[in-house]
């Protein structure tokens, strides 16, 4: 059994799981996959101190700053249940897809997110060579380009209104016959002079050449004609779902289905603790999400010291 049981090795889990090792109190961590999103990642350029790294090198980096503590790394097992303790300070368990189960007096949840794909021919072929995700992250490569914005919610106004100081020219396409976002995102979008604004318009393939972006393909949903737009960059903003199905039920969750979390990093579950992207915590970034692990962490730890086992 650990003292403290991380779930999920992103940046947030990688984090959490050095800060409690470092206590000198018994750690694992258990992940799906070690990395997380950002061994999906190429280039990164906003990891403070880093000026550039890639995503396969950071998890590389990370994997190796956690083998230098006493952490026992699970990789490559899925949670599937978490078992509330019965008493404070008590066992939590943790059901694991292939049949075990893990027991641990406090739990930072750290399963991260998934960005939402809008399942169109040429998203992953150009996935990383033109299209794009994360805006604070990717913006910058596509200074004075034309791009795309695919939803028009509140982050994909907020992703135009971001991209049109960066880029040459956006295109938010969305799929309604309105936007969805709040009212004073889209009257500042649309005081922009280089954002066109499509309605109706339904994705139907990214199109590209030599490896790389060259435009967009829609559906007009009133006239039915199809229309090409060139452009270089194309920013899928239709959604980030937190990989927290699996949690439904035994903790709160926001409607969005995020993990609800105060500023110590405490669930609804007492020492159960949760960090990074899987929760309501805002902006979603590597910098943000180790910080969140690390708070996380000093806050299991404060349990810990706080609660005998009953
Ligand atoms: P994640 O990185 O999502 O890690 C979640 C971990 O939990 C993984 O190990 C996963 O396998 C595991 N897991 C999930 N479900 C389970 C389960 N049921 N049981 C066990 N383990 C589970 N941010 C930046 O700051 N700069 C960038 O340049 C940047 N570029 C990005 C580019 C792309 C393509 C993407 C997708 C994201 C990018 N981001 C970037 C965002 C950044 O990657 C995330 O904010 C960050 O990885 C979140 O860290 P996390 O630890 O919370 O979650």
């Amino acid at each position: 059994a650990f003292e403290v049981l991380v779930i999920g090795g992103g940046p947030a889990g990688s984090s959490a799981a050095i800060y409690a090792a470092r206590k000198g109190i018994r750690t694992g961590i258990a992940a799906e996959r070690f990395g997380g999103q950002v061994a999906d990642t190429m280039g990164i350029e906003n990891l403070i101190s880093v000026p550039y790294t890639e995503g396969p090198k950071l998890v590389a980096a990370m994997e190796q700053h956690v083998k230098e503590y006493d952490v026992d790394i699970m990789n490559l097992q899925r949670a599937e249940k978490l078992i509330p303790a019965s008493e404070t300070g008590g066992y939590h368990e943790i059901r694991l897809e292939n049949g075990a189960s893990l027991k641990a007096r406090s739990l930072v949840l750290s399963t991260g997110a998934r960005w939402r794909h809008i399942g169109v021919p040429g998203e992953e072929e150009y996935r990383n060579k033109g299209v794009a995700y994360c805006p604070h992250c990717d913006g910058p490569l596509f200074k004075g380009k034309r791009v795309a914005v695919i939803g028009g919610g509140n982050s994909g106004v907020e992703a135009a209104i971001d991209l049109a100081g960066i880029v040459g020219h956006v295109t938010l396409l969305e799929f309604a016959d309105e936007l969805k976002a709040d009212d004073v995102l889209q009257k500042k979008l649309r005081s922009l002079k280089n954002v066109e604004i499509l309605t109706s318009a339904q994705t139907t393939e990214i199109t590209g050449e030599g490896g790389k972006v060259n435009g967009l393909t829609y559906k007009d949903r009133n006239s039915g004609e199809q229309h090409h737009v060139a452009l270089e960059g194309v920013f899928v903003q239709i959604g980030l779902v937190p990989n927290t199905e699996w949690l439904q039920g035994d903790i709160d969750l926001s409607r969005h289905g995020e993990i609800i979390v105060d500023e110590r990093g405490e669930t609804s579950i007492p020492g159960v603790f949760a960090a990074g992207d899987a929760t309501t915590v805002p902006y979603k970034q590597i910098v943000i999400s180790m910080g969140d692990g690390s708070k996380a962490a000093l806050s299991a730890f404060d349990f810990l010291i706080r609660h005998e086992v009953p």
